[in-house]
Order: C-alpha cells, then sequence, then structure tokens
C-alpha cells in the first residue's frame, strides 16, 4: 500500500516500514514483540467522515453513537468577526458532550474548520432539493479517460474565476448524500495539511488508487468532479490555495484503499450488526498488509486506532491486520472480497497453504 521510492518511513520504534520483494511497503518487527503490545497509537484522523444520515447522532469528535440517540452539544454562533450572509446552523457538527466540545475548539481555535463546514452544510442544503442528474455506471475507464474529465473541470475553473462572485453560486452542483460526505473528508485533509497536522508528511507517501477504484467504480468519476465543484465554490479563502485538481485527485486516490471503515463499537459478546457510521484515514497505520492470519488486531478509542499484538511476534516478521475481519470466512470469499475491495490477490501464509492444497 505505498509508493515506491525509498525514502525511510519512521512510524514506531517497534518495527520498519521497508519496501518489499514483491511490490508496495509492509512493516517488519524490529524486535521480538510479546502478545498484547500495542505497536501503534494513531494521531487524531488526518481525514474523516461521518455519513450523512448518522449527522446528528455521531459524535464529530469521538465518533461515539449510541443507538439512534441525538447528540446533545453544538457549536456555538462563532463570534470572530466573520460575516455569515445566513444564519449559523452549527456546521452539521453534533457532540456527545462537553469534552468533546472543548477538544473540538482545541482541534480547531479560530474557527476555520467549522465556518468551513458551516459553508458546505449551507452550500449542499440549499441544492437538496433540486434532482441529481443520474449517472451512467458502465463507462470504459482509462487513464486518459480520467485525464480527459479533469481538462474539462479545469476549463471550468477558469471559466468561474472570471465571473463575479454572485454569477458564481448559480454554478453550485448538487451532490448526494455520500459525495457530501466525502467533500467534508476532503475539507478536513486540506485543513490538516494547512495546520500542519503531524502525519502530513505520511499521507504524502501513501499510494493513489484512483485508476483501480475508478475503474471498478465508473460512477466515482463524475462525482469526484462534482465535489471539486462543490468545494472550489464552498471552501473559504485560506483552503482555496490548497484546493487544486491535483490534490484532489491524490487525496481521494489516497483515500481509497487506505481509508478504515468508521463502525459502531457493541461489546464483543453482541452479534449485532455494527452500523457503518462513516469512514477516517490515519496515514500511520496504512502501511500494515492485510493477512488473513494476522499478528495484530485494530480497536478504535474515539478518533484514534489502536493495534495490538495478538500473538507473539519475533524479529523480522510482517505485522499485519485482518482488513475487513475475514479471517473466519472461506478462502474463495476472501480473495474476492480483498480483490473488490482493497484491489489485490491476497497471498498471505494461509491464502497460500490453501491454495496450494486446493491445487494439491
Ligand atoms: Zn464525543
Ligand atoms: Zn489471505
Amino acid at each position: 500500500m505505498a509508493t515506491t521510492e525509498t525514502t525511510t518511513i519512521v512510524v514506531s520504534d517497534l518495527f520498519d516500514v521497508r519496501q518489499t520483494q514483491w511490490g508496495g511497503r509492509a512493516c517488519f518487527a524490529s524486535k521480538d514483540i510479546p502478545e498484547n503490545t500495542t505497536v501503534l497509537q494513531t494521531e487524531s484522523a488526518f481525514g474523516a467522515t461521518v455519513l450523512y444520515e448518522f449527522r446528528k447522532e455521531v459524535c464529530a469528535y469521538c465518533f461515539h453513537y449510541e443507538y439512534g440517540k441525538y447528540c446533545k452539544f453544538k457549536v456555538p454562533t462563532p463570534e470572530n468577526g466573520v460575516k455569515l450572509t445566513r444564519k449559523f446552523q452549527g456546521a452539521g457538527l453534533w457532540f456527545c458532550s462537553q469534552g468533546c466540545l472543548d477538544r473540538w475548539t482545541q482541534f480547531d481555535p479560530n474557527n476555520e474548520l467549522t465556518l468551513t463546514y458551516e459553508s458546505m452544510l449551507q452550500n449542499f442544503q440549499m441544492k437538496l432539493k433540486e434532482s441529481h442528474e443520474k449517472e451512467d455506471n458502465n463507462v470504459e475507464i482509462s487513464k486518459e479517460i480520467i485525464g480527459k474529465e479533469w481538462v474539462s473541470i479545469s476549463e471550468w475553473d477558469d471559466k468561474i474565476s472570471k465571473m463575479k462572485k454572485t454569477k458564481r453560486l448559480n454554478q453550485l452542483p448538487v451532490l448526494n448524500e455520500e459525495e457530501y460526505a466525502s467533500a467534508r473528508f476532503v475539507a478536513l485533509v486540506l485543513y490538516n495539511l494547512h495546520t500542519h497536522h503531524k502525519s502530513s508528511e505520511l499521507f504524502e507517501h501513501l499510494q493513489s488508487n484512483e485508476l483501480e477504484k475508478i475503474t471498478r467504480f465508473p460512477v466515482l468519476l463524475k462525482s469526484q468532479t462534482l465535489v471539486y465543484k462543490f468545494l472550489r465554490l464552498s471552501l473559504p479563502e485560506y483552503l482555496q490555495p490548497l484546493l487544486t485538481i491535483g490534490s484532489l485527485r491524490l487525496i481521494f486516490g489516497r483515500e481509497y484503499g487506505n481509508a478504515f471503515g468508521i463502525r459502531q463499537i457493541t461489546d464483543e459478546s453482541s452479534s449485532e450488526e455494527k452500523e457503518f457510521l462513516g469512514y477516517m484515514l490515519s496515514p500511520e497505520a496504512s502501511y500494515f498488509n492485510h493477512s488473513c492470519r494476522p499478528n495484530l488486531k485494530k480497536t478504535r478509542d474515539g478518533n484514534m486506532m489502536t493495534f495490538t499484538t495478538i500473538k507473539d511476534v519475533e524479529k523480522g516478521e510482517q505485522l499485519c491486520i485482518d482488513y475487513f475481519q475475514i479471517s473466519e470466512e472461506p478462502f474463495e470469499y476472501r480473495q474476492k472480497t480483498l480483490n473488490e475491495n482493497w484491489f489485490f490477490q491476497c497471498a498471505c501464509d494461509r491464502c497460500c497453504e490453501e491454495r496450494a492444497m486446493d491445487s494439491a
């Protein structure tokens, strides 16, 4: 899951991130690590978004969710001299506690991100009643087709840069709920780049899976261009220089295959289906490869993820997680799921053994 240049990436003193012979990067234990050791705890998410349908039920800071109960805390109207054309609506941010609201305020001390989200919310809702164009999902995708689509967007960019501000808003696209959620994901990444979040450099090292993902889901190409237009017309001045066609394509390309789902946390004994509430990206956690016989488990605590060994690991062994909680599933199912969602043929120890047994 990484690029090809040979820069050393330092994530932890318990493991090295190294280029592998089979391509991509992997994490190898740099010493013997006993079972039950935390090998990584991530920083606050570099990119994250809560799905629109859960916006009132999931805490915008810690992603706490309690079976459909509404969060009670909202951001107060910012008073730092910003003129809002419309009444402040809370930026689409709800918090589970005063503590989470306080932590949000620390994270966004000048309300820059809050006002970014507010502007996006108002623009999104303004268009909500208009119908969304149905897109053809069966188009052929190639590098050239993706390139061409973006050339037309760059022409649109030139065109609107010459327009008066009031006229520009007529160009605001209608987004569906998923597109709006992904626009918020991009806005958070841009904000974190703007404030030099600790993980910025690691983010730059992540591989883009743009072509693989769009080939699989052609509708995403149109969605990305709509999100681009929406952000161009909604982001405040301070983020505008960070939004370029190149940066947006890289953010999406890196999100694909590297983001983790934010799932409802239930107690271990519960057999209940966990709600999919949104998704988050922490670059430092993106170098663990998948194995159907993992030696790490991932747990989420608020907006951070913790990776812990579930068996003794010897120095030099690769550290792996089970991306999809599929280690209970049979070979064929695992191969199919991993290929469709993460774009690779699993060649972990277990898959190799099972494949060999099958052909024996
Ligand atoms: Zn919370
Ligand atoms: Zn496997």
